[in-house]
């Protein structure tokens, strides 16, 4: 389908007999703010991810909320409930209950705080009218505003038919949207990943011409799009399109040139995508340190390999080799300190269950990475068969009794050979 050069809202209302959101399914707190608001004298409504996942049949993750209120009025508002946050994009978290609702203000207008570099928007403060706001969003299933108290849903960007068709349909004209925010483009792939909806080729071919205006993004923001990404729920095959657009290459540079050669890491990769997937389907708990230690690993290998022929030992060269990986890929993405040295313990442990014997089981069965680091060998083990007799040692030793283990670990000495340094 062609890409439409939209630059006008035409709006589109939805009765509530005319759609199929499930009201009910809106937090009670999200409901209760945007009552607090429309009291007040503003317009509130519910937008975004929340009415595009509710009308697509899934739970949203959270529920954002658009208001025509400023920061300062909605700081009034809710006084000592509510934060504002971000220079970029001035946003107000409101606390209740346990959660955070982000409330933004419409932007548009023509005049206010917007800074442009190169078509690129480094802030955009200025505040407008909903219908200026609604082309302001990136796709045109994220411009839906519901209306709690009449049900009805406002559409001003033909989202409810695309989602519909199952189209993932970007606002205006591709070229100037990632120009003007290249972050989209990670985000065309996350939502098309995560909700089935088409991407199609103009908006593929933009990608892949725009890429390289990924590079002049924060790489603190781009460390936080590549979580939610891995954390989609879909990984697996956001990450062929990744590849297939380039974009894996801006994040993880090293890792790709070395997943192009090594079939087998590749395969690893894959795996560990599959894995966390089928977690996230299961609601059991991810943690972004585990497959960026994943990702990472690609280049970590020849690193170690590296560090260890000048002479280290196996200690050693497993911390040298990891501060080098996290140097190499500092430019390209910033990794925080604690997922860094969470990504540094899970590595550690994959030299410490070489050692099956003694005391040091005890320490790396009670160590705090140890579940992360154990489903890391299972992977590693599945693409190295030499591994496995470790993988199923670990495997063990986790139903075993106190004292099956004491028995395992100092019993009858079997001769052993040293562990090799070998990975
Ligand atoms: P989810 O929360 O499921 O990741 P979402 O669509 O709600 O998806 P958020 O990042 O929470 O995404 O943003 C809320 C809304 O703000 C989006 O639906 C979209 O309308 C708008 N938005 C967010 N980021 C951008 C962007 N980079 N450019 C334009 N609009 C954006
Ligand atoms: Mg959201």
């Amino acid at each position: 389908m062609e890409q439409k050069n939209l630059t006008e809202a035409q709006l589109t209302q939805y009765e509530a007999k005319e759609h199929h959101l499930p009201h009910q399914e809106i937090a009670g707190h999200a409901k209760k703010i945007i009552h607090i608001l429309t009291q007040a004298g503003y317009e509130a409504y519910l937008v975004g991810g929340a009415v595009r996942d509710l009308l697509l049949g899934l739970h949203p993750k959270d529920f954002d909320i658009a208001t025509n209120a400023t920061p300062d009025e909605i700081k009034t508002v809710f006084r000592n409930k509510c934060r504002l946050i971000g220079r970029r994009f001035r946003l107000a978290h409101v606390y209740m209950g346990n959660a955070v609702y982000e409330i933004a203000t419409f932007r548009g207008g023509s005049s206010g705080d917007l800074l442009l570099k190169k078509g690129q928007i480094i802030r955009d403060n200025v505040f407008g009218d909903i219908d200026e706001d609604a082309i302001r969003r990136d796709f045109s299933c994220n411009a839906l505003y519901y209306n709690v108290e009449s049900q009805t849903i406002l559409d001003y960007a033909g989202g409810v038919e695309d989602i519909k068709k199952g189209e993932l349909r970007l606002i205006g004209n591709p070229d100037n949207r990632f120009t003007e925010d290249p972050v989209r483009m990670l985000r065309a792939v996350r939502f098309h990943a995560k909700l089935g909806l088409h991407l199609n080729d103009a908006l593929k071919k933009s990608i892949i011409k725009n890429r390289n205006n990924l590079k002049n993004v924060p790489t603190a923001r781009l460390f936080d799009e590549a979580v939610k990404l891995f954390h989609c729920g879909n990984m697996l095959h956001a990450f062929d399109v990744l590849l297939e657009l380039q974009l894996f290459d801006i994040l993880f540079p090293n890792a790709t040139r070395i997943l192009e050669k090594e079939k087998q890491l590749k395969s690893l990769l894959y795996r560990a995508f599959k894995n966390t997937d089928h977690r996230l389907k299961n609601d059991q708990s991810v943690t972004p340190v585990f497959l960026t230690a994943c990702v990472l690993w690609l280049e970590f290998l020849p690193a170690y390999e590296y560090v260890l022929n000048q002479g280290k030992n196996p200690h050693d060269a497993l911390h040298s080799a990891t501060t080098l990986v996290m140097e190499q890929q500092r430019p390209h993405l910033a990794i925080p300190k604690a997922i860094q040295n969470g990504i540094r313990q899970m590595w550690l442990l994959q030299l410490r269950f070489k050692k099956m014997w003694g005391k040091p089981v005890y320490s790396t069965l009670h160590h705090p990475r140890f579940r992360a680091a154990y489903d890391f060998l299972l992977l590693r083990a599945q693409i190295k068969p030499e591994l496995e007799q470790q993988a199923e040692f670990w495997t063990n030793i986790q139903t075993m009794s106190p004292e099956g283990i004491k028995s395992m670990v100092f019993g009858k000495r079997i001769k052993r050979k040293k562990p090799s340094s070998e990975l």
